[in-house]
């Protein structure tokens, strides 16, 4: 961690220095994936499998344009549960960085958490403060991208994702056909909740 300690000079250290120029933080976009970004085939683990959902990346790419930094943060239990493994999650995620990229639009990094605690796979069988609606991949993310999370958003397509924004304090907006019930904006597509994100955005 950075340490804000003086030296018996009193000049600051040079963490202090370093700490003290870092720019800003700023508002961010934390993505779901399965249901979100692509379509929920269930468990997908192979990148044949990857299908974007409609209008996904021009969503993101509307967001790349307005300096929006993306982050996708995702439950992935296929590991631990033993139906696919890391490398496999990478592929996936190799595909849809690509598939992202031939439409003009990108994302800033991929976060996965392969842990459950009733998975197969000894090494992944587990509690982890990884696992949303837990923040450790929100707040990984935000150090990897300089986030300020209470002027960030979350998008998903479960309450674990409207339960992530508030245990990091951020904003939620849920991906659903159905009309919110709990003054959680809904939208059916991400397509449709990147406008009202946008223009909801702090300055
Ligand atoms: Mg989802």
């Amino acid at each position: 961690m950075v340490s804000s300690t003086a030296t018996l000079s009193g000049r600051p250290t040079r963490e202090a220095v370093a700490g003290s120029s870092r720019p800003p933080r700023r508002a961010g976009v934390l993505l779901d994936r399965d249901g979100t970004i692509i379509v929920d085939h269930g468990y997908v683990g192979s990148p044949e499998r990857v299908e974007l959902i409609q209008g996904a990346a021009g969503a993101i790419r509307r967001l790349n344009r307005a300096s929006v930094p993306v982050a996708v943060v995702t439950n992935q239990a296929g590991v631990a549960r033993g139906y696919f493994d890391i490398d496999d999650v990478e592929r996936v995620h190799r595909r849809i960085a690509a598939e992202l990229e031939a439409e003009g639009a990108g994302v800033d990094c991929f976060l996965f958490c392969p842990y459950h605690p009733d998975g197969v796979v000894d090494s992944f069988t587990r509690h982890s403060e990884d696992r949303k609606p837990r923040p450790g991949l929100a707040i990984a993310a935000a150090m990897t991208l300089n986030l300020d999370l209470n002027a960030s958003w979350v998008v998903g397509d479960r309450d674990e994702d409207v339960e992530l924004a508030t245990v990091i304090g951020a904003r939620p907006v849920r991906i659903g056909e159905r009309p919110s019930t709990d003054g959680v904006p809904t939208f059916r597509l991400l397509a449709d909740a990147v406008p009202f994100i946008l223009g909801h955005l702090e300055p």
